[in-house]
């Protein structure tokens, strides 16, 4: 997914928990409300591995500079390691490690036989040309060569990479194996073995996550009205899909800032970052207003789906939206949460709620073993399926545990882990 990569550059790094020290904090939460032995948690607070690689890249203009990249592998007790690379100047080992066990949760709530992974490179991709972006995509896949692959770990997409990136991967990875490999990374063009619908996936996860709550919560979506905040793909295709089921979409943003119209904008004309970056403001509005007020409208649904932290303790309690549904990876803070959950704020976490996009990769890693490509049609009638089946695990630990819609999408993944961790014991 190549969401708006650069929105909070500005902010001081240190003021918020790495994604790592939430990502650990969640689990211990989560911990508490499920029957799980001390030792399966303890080993999951641990990645298994963090490669970290140096790539080097002749610029254009013949210089060489080296960049850092890295690859969490958090834990494969379930199916190979799955989970994004991004191209982000914030990109760390840290970051990567807390993404990578998000993305395990994720593959688990979504009951797909993965585990989880990250990984990047630190970088500006704005930085590069787009024969830069080549070299180093493929320096890069073989650097990690090594600890990928179609049964071992599966990247993917994630902030600033995209279709193109994946195929330059798959074709470097595939030229030093001697075969070809599509199966070794999802998320590429459909002519290569993508899977048609990928790209729209999570935008559609998080519109289905929104539809299902508010229709949990009593409500008719064409009642409804939304503020998004990122229109890359995520926010782009939720805010239009939405908008296609009757909602009424009064703000969406980029990194710039926002349109805002009381009476619902025409999602579908708006560029999105692919179609043409940083270009919402340029459409008629109207109203603009800041990125930081689309969270804090008075809306019936928020979709934060562009970068991390941007509901933090300092905005919780100015967030008016009754149910949140998170696109982006991240977007609330740990302290944050626990004033959402005060207020009485739903929140529909990203492990449920951007999952169609880890979901509809593993209909493409079908696809591509199988050698058999799936209509559209079938993709998004078997991601409906699965996102149902995911909400309906999820409502039913909310109601029986009484809990937070994430502290239950966690436990329906860590009983799951846990589970599959007692079967097959630990080695030696
Ligand atoms: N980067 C996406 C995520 O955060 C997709 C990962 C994948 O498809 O493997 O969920």
């Amino acid at each position: 997914m190549s969401t708006t990569p650069t929105q909070q550059e500005a902010e001081p790094e240190e003021q918020y928990d790495s994604a790592l020290v939430t990502a650990r904090r969640q689990l211990e939460r989560a911990a508490t409300h499920v029957d799980v032995d001390e030792g399966v948690i303890e080993r999951l607070k641990h990645p298994t591995k963090v490669q970290q690689v140096s790539v080097p890249l002749e610029r254009d203009d013949g210089e060489v500079e080296v960049f850092t990249g890295y690859r969490a592998q958090h834990d494969d007790v379930r199916g190979p390691y799955k989970g994004g690379l991004r191209y982000h100047p914030e990109v760390t080992a840290e970051e990567c490690t807390g993404l990578s066990m998000w993305m395990t949760w994720k593959c688990a709530v979504m009951d797909l036989p993965f585990g989880g992974g990250k990984g990047g490179i630190a970088i500006d991709p704005k930085s590069l040309s787009a024969d830069e972006t080549e070299r180093l995509t493929r320096r890069f896949a073989e650097e990690i060569r090594d600890v990928v692959g179609p049964t071992k770990d599966v990247p993917a997409p994630d902030m600033g990479t995209d279709a193109q990136t994946m195929a330059w991967f798959m074709d470097a990875y595939s030229m030093q194996q001697g075969e070809t490999i599509p199966g070794v990374v999802t998320g590429k063009p459909p002519v290569i073995g993508g899977s048609y619908g990928r790209e729209e996936a999570p935008g559609r996860s998080t519109a289905i996550a929104a539809r299902e709550a508010i229709q949990y919560e009593g409500h008719e979506v064409s009642e409804t009205t939304v503020a998004v905040q990122g229109f890359g793909s995520v926010g782009a295709n939720a805010a239009r899909l939405l908008e296609d089921w009757g909602a009424t979409v009064v703000a969406v943003s980029d990194v710039n800032g926002a349109l805002y119209d009381p009476d619902g904008l025409a999602t579908h004309e708006i560029p999105t970052h692919d179609e043409e970056a940083e270009a919402v403001l340029e459409q008629d509005a109207p109203q603009t207003i800041s990125n930081e007020d689309v969270l804090e409208l008075d809306v019936d649904v928020l979709i934060p789906a562009a970068v991390g932290n941007v509901i933090t303790a300092d905005n919780a309690d100015a967030i008016e939206a009754d149910i949140v549904v998170e696109g982006a990876n991240g977007p609330t803070t740990f302290a944050a949460d626990t004033i959402l959950e005060e207020r009485d704020v739903t929140v529909i976490p990203d492990i449920l709620a951007n999952a169609g996009g880890v979901t509809v990769s593993y209909f493409e890693w079908l696809q591509d073993i199988n050698r058999r490509q799936w209509t559209l049609e079938e993709v998004n009638e078997e991601l409906e399926d699965k996102m149902l089946s995911a909400w309906a695990d999820v409502r039913d630990e909310v109601e029986a545990k009484e809990l937070t819609w994430r502290d239950a999408a966690y436990v329906v993944a860590l009983s799951r882990i846990a589970e599959a961790k007692a079967t097959r014991g630990l080695w030696p």
